[in-house]
């Protein structure tokens, strides 16, 4: 059970998940426009913030942005299929998931639990940090120190590194990482995997081409490899 906010102008949908959610055991409080949903964000300190990013007043990601400014509330945020631009500058901008419409509270439920799960995760974390040459990947704390500079990583892209990190030298399936990093069947055909990946590259310096550590297995999957092991050059 968690108390979701969710901000959301289409009254109907509010209607609709405000009972389906709460059917599954959930707190819901909803904001019809950004600027309320900002304020009860801050003010009601919900566990979790489902954003619409098509709102009346604000642009949604800039709702996003700002909120994240000042909260490390977990977001998910909800967005019109077709919209892949908004969805990858959403996450870039710190969401820790996305959905889009339409869906159904039972999908909702399972994205809510699964975030939950995973910054509940990064806070509990007595782990010690990993390290591979300049990477140094704090568990805890959820920070990541390339060669002394920090590297900012959206929550997902972080869970990514840090997954295939402890299992450096072990080539990592894509259908394991959507099992366990997004907690989500494997289709076969999804792109997801590629697509973070290409994003946790370009944060560290490298590419698919070039790779430093994250190496990709033709056919098989992705192997972290330590970059002070001379064999991985
Ligand atoms: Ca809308």
């Amino acid at each position: 059970m968690a108390q979701v906010l969710l901000v959301e102008d289409d009254a109907e949908i509010r209607r609709a998940l405000i009972h389906a959610l709460s059917q599954l055991g959930h707190a819901v409080m909803t904001a019809g426009d950004g600027m309320r949903g900002l304020q009860m964000a801050l003010d009601a300190a919900p566990d979790l913030v489902v954003l619409d990013l098509g709102l009346p007043d604000m642009d949604g990601r800039d709702v996003l942005r700002m909120l994240r400014s000042v909260s490390q509330v977990p977001i998910i945020v909800a967005t019109a299929r077709d919209q892949e631009t908004a969805i990858v500058e959403a996450l870039d901008r710190g969401a820790d998931d996305y959905l889009s419409k339409p869906f159904g509270a039972v999908q909702l439920d399972a994205r809510i639990r699964a975030v939950l799960r995973r910054t509940a995760g990064g806070r509990a974390g007595a782990n010690a940090p990993l390290v591979a040459g300049g990477l140094r990947i704090d568990l805890a704390a959820r920070e990541v120190v390339l060669d002394d500079a920090p590297v900012e990583l959206s929550a997902r892209e972080f869970d990514l590194l840090s997954y295939l990190a402890a299992r450096a030298g072990t080539v990592v399936s894509k259908r394991e990482l959507i099992n366990e990093v997004w907690h989500q069947p494997y289709s076969g055909t999804d792109k997801t995997v590629d697509v973070h990946l290409s994003w946790l590259r370009r944060k560290l310096g490298e590419s698919a081409r070039e790779p430093r550590y994250l190496h990709t297995v033709r056919g098989i999957g992705v192997k972290f490899v330590p970059y002070a092991d001379p064999s991985s050059r």
